[in-house]
Order: C-alpha cells, then structure tokens, then sequence
C-alpha cells in the first residue's frame, strides 16, 4: 500500500469515505449510519415524500428547521430521509414560510 501512497493521493479509500460519512452524520444529525440505515428502511430504502430510491448520491437527512435552523440539527428534530430534490423543495418553502399559500393555491 505505502508503495503506491504517491498514486493514490487524492483518493478515498472506501473506509476513508465511510469514516467521514459516519461523522458528518454525527456532527450534523447526532446520527449514527446504522440509526440513519434503520430510519432508510423504515421508509422502504427510497424518499420520505417522492418514495423514488437514491439516484447518484444518498438520500439526504431532513430535520426541523423550526426546531434547529441551518444544515445542523439537535438530533431530536430529525424527520425523515428524503433524495436531494424534495429536500431543496422543502427548504424553500419553509425558508419563505409559502406553506400555507402553495396549499391554498392548490386546494388542498
Ligand atoms: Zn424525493
Ligand atoms: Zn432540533
């Protein structure tokens, strides 16, 4: 391995990259990659709202924005995984707070 340490740099080894996505999760979420498995499976491995499963990256954490503003929650606010998209459709309509306008102008 340390032969080609020149090569490899610049890369991840799949334990590097597993690390650091055990610790994102625990500083963003207080979460452990097992609890963020069980909540995915939970869910039937795809999207808490658009129910599609992962395309090229994982499913995003939701949290409570209310609760925790930002990228970081408490860990007690987390609701739910859902995929990129419906987590950015999210964070718009609660940034602007247009929850109750998109409801009114769809009639739900
Ligand atoms: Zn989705
Ligand atoms: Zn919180």
């Amino acid at each position: 391995m340390s032969k080609y340490k020149g090569l490899t740099k610049g890369f991840y080894t799949t334990e590097q990259v597993a690390q650091r996505r055990a610790g994102i999760l625990k500083h963003r979420y207080k979460m452990t990659v097992e609890e963020y498995d069980e909540i995915l499976e939970s869910q039937g491995g795809v999207c808490a709202i658009c129910k599609k499963p992962p395309e090229f990256i994982r499913l995003a954490v939701d949290h409570d924005q209310k609760c925790c503003p930002g990228r970081r929650s408490c860990g007690k606010c987390v609701r739910g995984i859902v995929c990129q998209r419906c987590n950015a459709v999210l964070g718009y309509i609660e940034s602007n707070g247009i929850l109750g306008a998109i409801r009114k102008y769809l009639k739900l």
